[in-house]
């Protein structure tokens, strides 16, 4: 799934001139999971990567890399998968952290309104890792970039029933 996205992203990355690094380790256990739905977390994840990296780099473009790596049982209670996707752009100011997978939050509204979006994209990528029984994990310092963590059980368990909304 990583890599298959990584080639849809192929275009984006090329538009922005951002170059995107992989590295999955070799020794990764198999997930349960639905690729359709994971290829909206990590694909969204690299756009925001490409596309907010681009309001620092400009033309240049930004560095961006995916990394994904078995997690020991000690780390999440369980054997798992950890997806790294890492940029060096302008990094989410702390007050937003907590409030980024809202639906159509977007920090810094004037900026984030200039680069185009609806602010739904991290609201899909939280309720997908939801679904999975996964983690997501935002970090981000100004001015240097930020690194979104996926964390993913590797265990079949019973899929968490979609919620009805109205
Ligand atoms: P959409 O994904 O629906 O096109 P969006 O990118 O604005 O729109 P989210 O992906 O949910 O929405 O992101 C929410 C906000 O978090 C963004 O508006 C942006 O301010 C901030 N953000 C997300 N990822 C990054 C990142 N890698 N670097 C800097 N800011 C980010
Ligand atoms: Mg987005």
């Amino acid at each position: 799934v990583l890599r298959q996205v990584a080639g849809f992203m192929e275009p984006v990355l090329e538009k922005a001139s951002a170059t995107l690094t992989l590295d999955i380790a070799a020794d990764l256990p198999a997930l349960p999971g639905d690729s359709g739905q994971l290829t909206l977390v990590f694909g969204n994840l690299i756009d925001n990567a490409v596309k907010y990296s681009a309001l620092k780099h400009g033309a240049a473009g930004g560095t961006v890399v995916m990394t994904a790596h078995a997690t020991p049982d000690a780390d999440f209670n369980q054997p798992g998968v950890l997806v790294s996707v890492v940029d060096d752009g302008p990094g989410i100011a702390r007050e937003h952290l907590p409030r980024l997978t809202e639906r159509f939050y977007r920090a810094d509204k004037g900026r984030a309104r200039a680069v185009g979006g609806t602010g739904l994209g991290l609201a899909i990528v939280k309720h997908v890792v939801m679904r999975h029984r996964g983690r997501l994990l935002i970090d981000s310092v100004e001015g240097e970039g930020t690194t979104c963590r996926v964390w993913l059980p590797a265990a079949t368990l019973a899929a968490v029933p979609a919620r009805r909304s109205a």
